[in-house]
């Protein structure tokens, strides 16, 4: 199936198997504390991707993960606690504690830890040119602005799974043009990072949701242009960039495959193309892994 998987992208298309809808894959590690459990659903973890944990233990009341120093919390389920913990695109490649603290019914604490593994993405650079009547937008402050704007969008999280059987899938069929995770080199003097990852589309693209949730932003953004953020609930966020027409309005519900705008060419964008992102607790992580990982 990798094999597959592998060809199949480097042609542009993609076969992921449906999220949700197979039965939970083997934990990689199992650590046992005094009735509680806790399940490693991933091995290493690359630059730039998401983990997944998993609890077990009929006492347990809440528990937060701490990795390099971020603490997320786990978020119930039918069937135990999960959580979702994230190597950004930047983190050093070496090993982490992961510290998973549980809080249980009798008002005790335990401390379960584990090894994590970050390992390199292999990021490159690509140089990219901004069009002149668009300079402006390469300012680094309005860049900065910006990723304010959207983070503080993005603070509060939903405790509630927003997706559903469905999973999470590309927003549109066609060739991915640029990979999540580059430098990039702007008009041979800004240096930033690519968010998400680019897809061809002519303007005027249908544009579906990768998954249900609830829209929180719809509206016009310096250099994401007009774009769309869905929250799916956990810490799960996605984006949808340079839009030249959105069709959804903040507090919408959508499912999966909805269509939320056509794609353009507004913002920071050097031709018709549709960027969409993916942001789990706080950090911008590869959209197209993360729809490869198994997920309650
Ligand atoms: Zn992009």
């Amino acid at each position: 199936m990798s094999r597959l998987l592998v060809c199949c992208v480097m042609l542009g298309v993609l076969l992921l198997p449906a999220q949700g809808r197979t039965a939970r894959p083997n934990p990689v590690q199992v650590v046992s504390g005094d009735g509680i459990t806790l399940e490693r659903y991933f091995l290493d973890l690359s630059q730039g991707s998401v983990g997944l944990l998993r609890l077990v233990g009929d006492t347990i009341t809440e528990a937060i993960a701490n990795f390099r120093g971020r603490s997320t919390p786990f978020v119930m389920a039918e069937d135990g606690f999960y959580a979702l913990v994230v190597a950004d695109i930047d983190t050093s490649v070496r090993s982490y504690p992961l510290q998973v603290i549980v809080a249980t019914q009798d008002g005790g604490l335990q401390t379960l830890e584990v090894t994590v593994n970050v390992i390199s993405a292999g990021y490159f650079g690509q140089v990219f040119t901004v069009p002149s009547d668009r300079a402006y937008l390469i300012n680094p402050e309005v860049e900065r602005h910006e990723f304010a704007r959207l983070t503080a969008l993005m603070q509060t999280i939903t405790y509630q799974k927003l997706w559903d059987d469905a999973g999470f899938k590309p927003p549109i069929s066609s060739e991915y043009s640029s990979a999540f995770g580059l430098y990039r080199i702007l008009n041979q003097t800004v240096q930033t990072r690519h968010t998400g990852w680019d897809q061809t589309a002519p303007v005027g693209t249908p544009v579906g949701a990768i998954a249900s949730g609830r829209v929180i932003y719809a509206g016009q953004l310096d250099i994401r242009g007009n774009y769309v953020l869905i929250d799916h609930g956990w810490g799960v966020f996605s984006g949808y960039a340079h839009f030249s027409q959105i069709n959804v309005m903040v507090g919408q519900q959508v499912v999966a495959g909805e269509i939320i705008g056509l794609s353009g060419n507004t913002g920071r964008s050097s031709g018709p193309h549709l960027h969409w992102e993916l942001n789990v607790n706080g950090e911008w992580v590869d959209g197209v892994a993360f729809m490869r990982m198994w997920l309650p």
